[in-house]
């Protein structure tokens, strides 16, 4: 009976669904084992150190990823980073097939002026910073500003300006960094602007997100309502509406005719407005735009600008690979053919395709790769492990050290009345995961 032994390098949810793609094709004639390598302490990936703190529902899916963890066969090697602890090579060597699913965590820059002062932020940094992510603990964040831009019109950037500006005790009941908390409950920001280059009907944010938006308790939310209608105009102008962007022309004519609390706290979402430098002396202080226009369905700049005077900007406008020795980055993506990359080198996710879609996406995605894989399987190397390939008394965090951890920090939120308080120290949960 072959046993095929995988290599899955990346613990989030595109590494999991690879996971639980290799175990649902299972038979008695064919089985796997499955070693998932991940650079940090813990796994989950963007479940963990990625989704928005206010959003818990979307990080229930981590339940699944814990049943595929307990599948026979399965083993997490956390706390083993590829191109340091191990190389490509000797992977490629030792298992059947290795599958990437490494994500893009490298913040895209926008290119212009100004981008490098402190106080200008990417969304790659921002985000795990307030997600106790170990590697970004100590990220810069300064908060003592009125105003704060961010750009990009997608869900990254909805989540960012969201966390910006909701009342901060909204965040006491989440598992929101305990450092971060602590510099959002001393924020002066009551003004939060989401800009996004192209018009509302080109926006990357999803409907459901931007229908929860009315729904803040101590934030009033702003859309010009003539951009929307405009919008409107220029779509049905161009034939039928596609029912997604339907559905988010209509949540954003929503938010516009909603009616408004009279709070402090504003959230707004500004359209047309391409970046085209940033001013400042030790730090952001005013962020100057190109006014664009659409004709004909074609987005252009025109010859005017403006300004807004604003203390942080937050750049949330997309994400590339990262590199590791061996491997190719093309577009931001490792370079791959419908997800195989070369010899028995796989890819999927984010790395694979770019970094869009919800997790959800990972899964079908991550199960034609598996197909693909099963279907250019030799005979099994029956090979030695990841074992072999680590420097011996190398502190591999496995399944029971993960579990050790995920106990510990949900006891510890369990007394602060939230879902976990994160480590955020790197030995710290190397500790606790050998504890
Ligand atoms: P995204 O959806 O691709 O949005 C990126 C935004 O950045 C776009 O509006 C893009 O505008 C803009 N942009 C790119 N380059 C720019 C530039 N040079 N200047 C100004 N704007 C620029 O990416 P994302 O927000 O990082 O999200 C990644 C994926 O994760 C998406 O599929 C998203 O839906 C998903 N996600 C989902 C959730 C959720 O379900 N709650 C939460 C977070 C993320 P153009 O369109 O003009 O290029």
């Amino acid at each position: 009976m072959p046993n095929y032994h995988i290599a899955i390098v990346g613990a989030g949810p595109a590494g999991y669904f690879t996971a639980q793609a290799f175990q649902k094709a299972q038979t008695i004639d064919l089985t796997f084992s499955i070693d998932m390598i991940e650079r940090l302490p813990t796994p989950w990936g963007l479940v963990r150190s990625g989704v928005a703190p206010d959003h818990p529902k979307i990080k229930t899916v981590s339940k699944v990823f814990e049943k595929i963890a307990k599948v026979d066969g399965f083993r997490l090697f956390a706390n083993v980073e590829l191109g340091k602890d191990v190389s490509l090579k000797d992977l490629r060597e030792n298992y059947d097939a290795v599958v990437l699913a490494t994500g893009s965590a490298v913040g895209r820059k926008l290119g212009i002026k100004g981008e490098d002062l402190p106080n200008c932020i990417s969304a790659a940094d921002f985000v795990p910073w307030y997600n106790a992510h170990p590697d970004f603990k100590d990220v810069s964040v300064d908060l003592n500003t009125d105003t704060a831009v961010v750009i990009g019109a997608g869900n990254v950037a909805m989540d960012v300006a969201r966390m910006l500006a909701l009342d901060p005790a909204e965040l006491d009941p989440t598992d929101t960094a305990e450092h971060a908390l602590k510099v959002l409950k001393a924020s002066k920001i009551r003004r939060v602007i989401i800009c996004g280059r192209r018009g509302p009907e080109h926006a990357a944010f999803t409907a459901p997100e931007l229908r929860d938006l009315p729904k803040l308790e101590h934030t009033d939310v702003y859309i010009d309502q003539v951009q929307i209608d405009q919008a409107n105009l220029r779509v049905e102008r161009m034939g039928e509406v596609e029912k997604d962007l339907k559905n988010n022309l209509e949540a954003m004519r929503l938010i516009a005719e909603h009616s408004k609390k009279g709070v402090e706290r504003k959230l707004e979402l500004k359209f047309l407005a391409a970046p085209i430098g940033i001013k400042g002396g030790t730090k952001v202080e005013e962020i100057i735009f190109t006014i664009n226009e659409v004709k004909n369905g074609k987005v252009s700049a025109t010859d005017k600008t403006f300004s807004i005077k604003a203390g942080l900007v937050v750049t949330a406008i997309g994400y590339d690979a990262v590199e590791y020795p061996g491997i190719k980055i093309e577009y931001g993506r490792i370079s791959n053919i419908a997800g195989h990359v070369e010899h028995n080198i796989y890819v999927t996710g984010w790395a694979k395709r770019g970094p869009v879609g919800v997790i959800g996406t990972n899964k079908s995605d991550s199960a034609d790769v598996v197909d693909l894989i099963i279907d250019s399987l030799k005979e099994p190397k029956n090979t030695a492990g990841i074992e072999s390939l680590l420097k011996s008394g190398h502190k591999v965090v496995d399944q029971v050290g993960w579990e050790k951890i995920n106990a510990a920090e949900v006891i510890s939120g369990e007394l602060a009345g939230k879902p976990r308080l994160k480590e955020v120290d790197w030995n710290k949960l190397i500790n606790l995961g050998h504890s």
